[in-house]
């Protein structure tokens, strides 16, 4: 039969763990199992007879700090009278490397409890707990290191901050792409450094970031060298492993090319367009000419054939002014002459002069607003019709359109509802972007450019107002705009 204490210590020699308890007033150890051998390569005999001085010279220089500053931190804890009872149980735990006896460095996780306590019920004596977490550092230094070296080949600039936006990382990409080292701007302000405005004036980008926990767009940002660049900006939240937020990380990509290109290919489409008017318009005139001619000449066919040619010049102007507006807009070179006038009135002039020429709906206008606007009446009326065309358009089988007029808090506002093929929920939000026709099967075997209603926008923008779109799919859309009163 072994005795009770011989008992205990035969466990402990075989627990895959250093346990050790020493006296922290004296630095002498009352305890310390085999497995010190195993971890660090001394014998028990070592520990006891050197005591905690010698131990404590074994731990690597750069955690000394941590442990001294963790260890005062929970004694002041278990000696403080709300937990002057507590015995037995672990008040603190860190992850340190010791020097092993043959020189290389072993990383230990420790846990520290209170072993016992002086007659003034003060801790006495501290038992450690520690096992060898070499394998789970080196790994988890070798991922750290493989995720910096993929951020290094990344061909995004990758930035990292704190919840301050000081930058905390900036790789290889970010260099090349601002001209600022790595070591210039780390603890800077990202938002000083990488100076960024956004076409079109602020946006209120930090608040979906903060509210959504991204941010996707494109802006304009500052080189070291003073030149501008366009990226596409792509920022989130990064959170540690128990979900609290601790900074964020853009990764932005240059795209000063394809803007470059997109730049010429506006400039074409304005040349282009305003090069054909200019023959188009002698086409009108001539075509014109001609008609008064056969006219008195009575020659019907003829007449029936200018007609035709007449109307299809008229489409093609219509198409060449939608595509000379959106160059104008695309420059913000919109000219438009704000006069005073009752917005009742236009949209039922309008709405009369679409019901002439369209027959196979049931235009329907109810409410009035007694709304005076200060705006420009053509380029209104032009957003009406668009909106009333593209109900009776994408509504083949939908015999009726309802306008609303209301007035609202100071604004007014003007709905056109169809009851056609609707719009899907995600192409309601691209709906307003140029050149943008939905994939639908019906839309695609119409006319059309996507013009029409990036203009409109472009104009309610203009005047302060807002244009929206509601729609179920296969059920019908209403499309709103607003103006504010005048
Ligand atoms: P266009 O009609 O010349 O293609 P618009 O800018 O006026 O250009 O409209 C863009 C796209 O929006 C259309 O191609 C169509 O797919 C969709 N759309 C516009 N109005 C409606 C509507 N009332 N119902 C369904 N789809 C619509």
């Amino acid at each position: 039969m072994v005795n009770e204490g011989e008992f205990f210590r035969t466990i402990a020699d075989h627990v895959p763990a250093m346990i050790a308890v020493y006296n922290i007033k004296t630095g002498k150890y009352l305890f310390v199992n085999k497995s010190i051998k195993k971890l660090l390569g001394y014998e028990q005999k070592d520990f006891l007879e050197k005591g905690l001085a010698f131990v404590s010279q074994l731990v690597h220089q750069d955690d000394v700090a941590q442990i001294t500053k963790k260890n005062l931190k929970a004694l002041d804890m278990a000696n403080s009278p709300k937990y002057a009872k507590i015995i037995n149980e672990s008040i603190v735990d860190f992850e340190y490397r010791m020097r092993h006896k043959k020189g290389h460095y072993v990383w230990l996780l420790t846990d520290g409890s209170v072993f016992s306590r002086d007659k003034s019920g003060q801790v006495e004596c501290v038992m450690n707990v520690s096992i060898d977490i070499t394998n789970r550092k080196e790994a988890e230094a070798k991922l750290g290191k493989m995720t910096a070296n993929i951020l290094e080949s990344i061909s995004d600039a990758v930035i990292t901050t704190g919840l301050d936006y000081k930058i905390v990382s900036w790789n290889r990409a970010a260099e090349e792409l601002y001209g600022y080292k790595v070591d210039e701007v780390v603890g800077k302000s990202a938002r000083e450094i990488v100076k960024t405005r956004y076409e079109g004036g602020p946006l209120p980008w930090i608040k979906e970031l903060e509210n959504t926990g991204k941010w996707k767009g494109e802006a304009i940002q500052q080189r070291k060298d003073g030149t501008e660049v366009f990226v596409l900006a792509s920022v989130s939240e990064v959170k540690d492993e128990n979900g609290k937020l601790v900074g964020y990380v853009a990764a932005n990509k240059d795209i000063t090319d394809r803007k470059k290109l997109e730049e010429r290919k506006d400039d074409f489409v304005a040349l282009a367009s305003h090069e054909l008017k200019t023959p188009l318009t002698s086409l009108k005139i001539f075509a014109q000419v001609l008609e008064q001619r056969f006219k008195k000449l009575k020659d019907e066919i003829a007449m029936k054939q200018l007609a035709s040619m007449n109307r299809q010049i008229d489409k093609l102007t219509e198409l060449i002014t939608g595509l000379l507006d959106v160059s104008r807009a695309q420059m913000g070179k919109i000219d438009y002459r704000k006069d005073q006038f009752a917005i009742d009135e236009l949209i039922y002039e309008t709405i009369e002069n679409i019901g002439r020429v369209y027959k196979s709906h049931d235009i329907i206008i109810t409410g009035k607003s007694g709304v005076q606007v200060m705006a420009d009446w053509d380029r209104i009326s032009q957003v009406l019709t668009n909106l009333t065309t593209n109900a009776i358009k994408y509504s083949p089988e939908g015999k009726q359109v309802e306008l609303k007029v209301e007035k609202h808090k100071g604004e007014v506002v003007v709905s056109v509802k169809d009851h056609g093929i609707g719009i899907s929920v995600a192409d309601q939000r691209k709906i307003f972007d140029r050149f943008f026709q939905a994939d639908h099967p019906y839309s695609k075997t119409l006319p059309g450019l996507g013009l029409g209603l990036y203009i409109s926008k472009e104009i309610i923008d203009r005047h302060g107002g807002k244009i929206w779109v509601e729609s179920i799919p296969s059920k019908g859309s209403t499309f709103y705009f607003s103006l504010p009163a005048a």
